[in-house]
């Protein structure tokens, strides 16, 4: 099914994003992972793609094991480093297994790495799409509650964002943030915008210290005091951690389901355990606001 008619349908969708293993590794790596995450019944599981060139294929891979498994696959589909004929060969074998619904990303910079002289932004690959399938694919978009890092403010980022829906992109998912009032601000500015499409909440529970240590680093996200009482008073008791940062995660779940939004996207960092411990404490939650 498509996720524009999922959204249709329903209130507030609940979907996992996992990312495939290494191009070395046996597909069993995350297989026994996705039968776990398909026994909670997300509305779909979205599969990550490495901006780099062989990226596409393993998401296409994995994308199929989640269908197999009877959950919607949303694939993502990286463009920096890609160029037209790359982008429809990975298209047409989505296409071949009924996997409709992308996420038009343009990916990360990559020092010194040659960038694709066909699209410049995630808005260029969007439009693509678009055009490729004949309006056959949902097209996804990615968004950046606290501005993403290469634009010079919020405002000016909204409005490239902007662009990026009027290319065809129908909903989008935000970056991990970590200060709820920062998603219920950012909102209410795309509302203002005329950006009108779903906007899904993206969670990464903070449970490890390999997590803890990559996200701060990496995603430029705020950190509320709460979440730096918890990293300096856990960061070396690893099952405190989990505890702590799974609990976190549901009180920011709760409040932001409490709030109307339209979906929860948890980073679910391939650890089906984070995943069943969250459901089962928000499924009373999401089946209440889920009630017509
Ligand atoms: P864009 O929408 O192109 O935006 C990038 C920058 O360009 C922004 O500063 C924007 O303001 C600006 N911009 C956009 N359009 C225009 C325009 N028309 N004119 C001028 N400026 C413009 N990365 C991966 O490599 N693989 C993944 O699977 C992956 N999944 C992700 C999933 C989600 C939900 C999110 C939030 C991010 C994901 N990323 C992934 C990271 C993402 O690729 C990076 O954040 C990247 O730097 C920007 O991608 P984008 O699609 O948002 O780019």
């Amino acid at each position: 099914m498509l996720i524009s008619d999922l959204f249709q349908k329903k209130n507030t969708i609940y979907s996992f994003e996992i990312f495939p293993p290494k191009p070395t590794a046996d597909v069993s790596a995350v297989a026994d992972t996705i039968e776990r995450l398909a026994a909670l019944s997300p509305d779909y599981i979205s599969v990550t793609c490495s901006a780099g060139g062989t990226g596409n294929a393993r998401t296409a891979e994995i994308a199929k094991l989640v269908q197999k498994n009877g959950i919607e696959p949303l694939a993502h589909i990286t463009c920096i480093n890609s160029s037209k004929a790359d982008v429809s060969r990975t298209l047409a074998e989505l296409s071949d297994n009924k996997i409709y619904n992308v996420l038009a990303l343009r990916g990360d910079r990559v020092a010194g790495a040659k960038e694709s002289e066909d699209f410049a932004h995630a808005s260029d690959l969007a439009a693509f799409i678009k055009q490729w399938g004949g309006g056959k694919f949902d097209i996804a978009g990615a968004c950046y509650p606290e501005g993403h890092p290469e634009s010079p403010d919020l405002l000016t980022d909204i409005r490239n964002l902007k662009k990026k829906v009027d290319a065809g992109v129908t909903h989008l998912n935000t970056q991990l943030f970590y200060d709820n009032e920062d998603f219920f601000r950012y909102r209410d500015m795309l509302a203002l915008a005329g950006i009108d499409v779903p906007v899904q909440a993206g969670i990464m529970p903070l449970v490890k210290k390999a997590h803890v240590d990559r996200t701060i680093a990496l995603s430029g996200a705020k950190i509320p005091a709460g979440i730096s009482r918890m990293i300096s008073r856990f960061y070396d008791k690893p099952e405190a951690l989990m505890e702590a940062g799974i609990a976190y995660a549901v009180s920011q779940i709760a409040d932001l389901l409490s709030a109307g939004v339209r979906g929860i996207h948890l980073y679910v960092m391939n650890n089906a355990y984070v995943a069943e411990r969250i459901t089962e404490r928000i499924a009373h939650i999401l089946a209440e606001v889920n009630k017509n």
